[in-house]
């Protein structure tokens, strides 16, 4: 193997390296893919080899997952299917593209997801709508509830939807123009025992996905009947600071002032410190709900930590929010995921006024998080078994053996090249493989030569009985019994 310089891992030393590829997105840790790249799959080319060929690569801010990087979020889908199944949430599709307007009203126009991020996708034919790529699940899940009239169904409808979103924003580590996102919603109820259930999920999850040390933080960011008060105050606090407002932060004093909060520029950091507190601005109905959501929380022995700056970034949010850090680290950028409560946006995308709260996790970030920690879970997918041969020309007769025990579900992998008995068996040992099922002269009466590779051990076997014999030999290995040959 020749180092992590493949296609899309350019090294320092590859003459193809674009430096528009932005520092490590694109040339995502490969770590995993030196070593462990010898299930049939093709190995990193040589420097040399690349020389002179065409530029091609994956395109900005986006990256390839590679099979050991695959098999972490396949860790992830696996934990966040049984999450959702054991608290009642089921799983939905929503497609990646969306009429450009379910993000507009959905999300809000005066926000970075929909003004800057949005990948708008040029139209095609004279069809007249003009869609994007879904920035996040939330408005597309919704705009389904309401599509398909869910709102008759018993009430609250749970839902889960892991899947790609696409933000056409600046790369780099841990932000990606492509990034998963596990995505929970529960459309039509007003909680607040719901929010604090929600919220005990998410953190969950990354307990059950190997995170140990998120931290939650929650705040409450009213509704329409207190925030038009809070917004005044926060515009009262900025208007005499106004020269000091970063450009972009200065033209939303006006549009959207709680987009100053949650800025992610640093010239913000300050001037925030000192900016009025919602929670002092709550009406009576919104604090109520806080303190219950802080109550159930309590009762459930959920430590949180209340974060007045917690504003989230998007326009339909209400009353309770929440984002999930790692201990020690804050800011956006950091965040692994969060949520809120949406009572706001049923209506706004055309349905009765209906509640909802829901989050939204990064698996990207997890994924990174894990790499860091040193805990992300082995690809696996090592055969059983591999058949080697003492005929190297007999590649017929070898496939056919592994087809019998693939068909009778066993994880089995024939040596298809023609080469000497002693390479194949190097070959499945590299494979990880616990077993060389060896077929020689033996076959004539019906035996083949069962090796266990790990043991050390070899003995015969009938051709018939090497399902099952394999199935045994497997079983007592993963209890910890030694095999008796
Ligand atoms: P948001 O809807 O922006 O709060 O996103 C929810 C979570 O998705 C964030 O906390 C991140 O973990 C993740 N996320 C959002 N944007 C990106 C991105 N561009 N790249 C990777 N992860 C992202």
């Amino acid at each position: 193997m020749d180092g992590a310089d493949g296609i899309n891992a350019p090294t320092a030393t590859s003459s193809t390296a674009a430096p528009t590829a932005g520092p490590s997105v694109g040339g995502s840790p490969v770590g995993g893919w030196t070593h462990r790249a010898s299930h049939g799959v093709p190995a990193a080319r040589p420097t040399a080899r690349l020389r002179g060929m065409p530029d091609l690569r994956a395109p900005r801010g986006t990256r390839d997952l590679l099979p050991s990087e695959r098999a972490v979020l396949g860790h992830l889908e696996r934990v966040t299917r049984d999450l959702a199944g054991r608290y009642g949430y089921r799983e939905m599709e929503t497609p990646l593209f969306e009429q450009v307007s379910v993000f507009e009203r959905g999300i809000g126009e005066v926000t970075d997801v929909v003004e800057k991020e949005l990948f708008r996708l040029a139209p095609r034919t004279d069809e007249g709508d003009i869609y994007a790529l879904r920035p996040e699940a939330t408005a597309g899940i919704v705009r389904a509830y309401l599509q398909h009239g869910l709102q008759t169904l018993p009430q609250p409808v749970k839902v889960s939807l892991l899947g790609p979103m696409f933000r056409h924003d600046r790369p780099q580590a841990g932000r990606y123009r492509q990034f998963w996102q596990w995505d929970i919603e529960a459309i039509g109820d007003p909680g607040p025992a719901l929010d604090a259930e929600i919220v005990e999920l998410g953190a969950r999850f990354y307990r059950d996905a190997g995170l140990e040390d998120v931290e939650i933080l929650l705040n409450s960011i009213g509704d329409p009947a207190c925030r038009p008060a809070y917004i005044e105050a926060l515009r009262a606090h900025f208007r005499p600071r106004a020269d000091r407002l970063p450009p972009v932060e200065r033209a939303r004093l006006e549009t959207n002032p709680l987009r100053l909060l949650d800025s992610k520029d640093p010239r913000m950091t300050e001037l925030n410190a000192s900016a009025p507190s919602i929670v002092d601005h709550l009406c009576a109905e919104c604090a109520t709900h806080f303190e219950a959501v802080r109550a159930h929380l309590d009762e459930l022995g959920i430590a949180y930590r209340l974060d007045i700056r917690l504003v989230r970034g998007l326009d339909y949010y209400t009353r309770t929010t929440f984002e999930f850090y790692r201990r020690g680290e804050s800011g956006q950028q950091q965040a692994l995921g969060g949520g809120g409560r949406y009572d706001g946006l049923v209506q706004l995308l055309g349905g009765k006024p209906t509640p909802g709260i829901g989050f939204a996790l990064g698996l990207d970030r997890v994924m990174l998080a894990l790499d860091q920690a040193g805990t992300a879970p082995a690809e696996g997918g090592e055969p059983l078994a591999v058949v080697v041969g003492a005929d190297p020309a007999a590649t017929a007769l070898r496939l056919r053996i592994a087809t019998g025990l693939r068909a009778d579900g066993l994880a089995a992998r024939a040596d298809l090249g023609v080469r000497k008995l002693g390479r194949q068996l190097e070959g499945a040992a590299r494979d990880g493989a616990h077993f060389a099922v060896i077929v020689g002269d033996e076959l004539a009466s019906g035996d083949v030569q069962l090796r266990d590779l790990e043991a050390g051990t070899q003995r015969t076997v009938r051709l018939d009985d090497l399902a099952r014999e394999l199935r045994r030999a497997a079983a007592s290995h993963h209890h910890g019994t030694p095999e008796r040959g």
